[in-house]
């Protein structure tokens, strides 16, 4: 049996991380039978597991120990704050990420992982076989997005604790995009949305060799203004808002048409005098019906 030594890391983390990655090594997961043991030396290493985001004290530090390893090297970061930074990037004492610095072979996202999933990546970069756990019932995984539900209207993106979710306009289209890599999986973000468009996913995040691939995105499109054409909102955002105004005030229901246009027009075309004194009409219409 080929004998496999494992070095830890640790370049800026909470020890979150690195209390999974020892325990991944504990008898129970079978790491040891198969070969692999942690060292104290990263000389007498072949693999680098790195924890957290890197600092301007710990850069060198990073490439000088993936030096030291030796050949073939491979590197495994662990925990969303070796993967992106977290909520720490761009912070004034991190500089670069882990894959800045060094050649990383898969990253395992989550904060912290489990050691399964620590496991289930070693075993995946040595090809050792395969390993797999089952995961307990109301484990937190990665936010999944129904695109058909969201509307858009970024309330996640407010809320998100690391700045995980991004919400980018483009022609017609909202993208709202989850990076796993970010994710620490807090479900503030399913508690939040309004159209219960976010679930936490049941199952345990694997690792990946590219960490920008992984996430999750809903499109939608941006509405036109009935004026001057250009894109202000998203459309089924509009939609939701019209019918829940028509839920509440169901008296309004005959100026369904009239609310609707009104709506229909962008923050400037609004500001225009003739279609505030249509809104004003308009108000005053529906004051009566109230
Ligand atoms: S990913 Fe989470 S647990 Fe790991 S070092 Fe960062 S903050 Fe700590
Ligand atoms: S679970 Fe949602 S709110 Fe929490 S970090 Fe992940 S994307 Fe952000
Ligand atoms: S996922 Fe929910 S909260 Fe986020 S933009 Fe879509 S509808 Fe809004």
């Amino acid at each position: 049996m080929r004998q496999v030594n494992v070095y830890r890391l640790d370049v800026g983390s909470c020890n979150g991380c690195d209390i999974e990655v020892f325990s991944a090594f504990a008898r129970r997961f079978g790491l040891e039978e198969l070969g692999v043991k942690l060292v104290g030396d990263p000389s007498e290493a072949n693999v680098l597991i790195v924890t957290g985001v890197p600092t301007v004290k710990t850069r060198d530090m990073l490439r000088e120990v993936y030096e030291r390893l030796k050949p073939p090297r491979l590197a495994i970061a662990v925990g969303a704050c070796a993967l992106s930074g977290e909520a720490f990037e761009g912070s004034y004492s991190v500089d670069g990420m882990v894959d800045e610095i060094i050649h990383v072979d898969a990253y395992v996202p989550g904060c912290p992982p489990s050691p399964h999933a620590i496991v289930e990546a070693l075993v995946d970069v040595l090809k050792l076989g395969s390993k797999a756990w089952e995961v307990p019932g109301g484990f937190r995984g990665m936010p999944n997005i129904d695109a058909e539900k969201c509307t858009g209207c970024g309330a996640c993106v407010q809320v998100c604790p690391t700045g995980a979710i991004e919400m980018v306009d483009e022609g017609n289209e909202r993208k709202v995009r989850f990076r796993y890599e970010k994710c620490i999986s807090c479900a503030s973000c399913e508690e939040a949305c309004p159209e219960e468009a976010v679930e936490l996913g049941a199952e345990r995040p694997r690792a990946t060799g590219d960490r920008k691939a992984i996430g999750a995105e809903a499109k939608i499109e941006l509405r036109r203004c009935s004026a001057c054409g250009s894109t202000f909102a998203p459309t089924p955002q509009l939609e939701r808002t019209l019918d829940r105004i028509l839920e509440k005030k169901e008296k309004f229901s005959g100026y369904r048409d009239l609310i609707a246009q009104t709506m229909g027009l962008c923050k400037n075309c609004r500001n225009l005098p003739e279609n505030i004194r249509k809104a004003k009409i308009l108000l005053f219409k529906l004051d009566l019906t109230a």
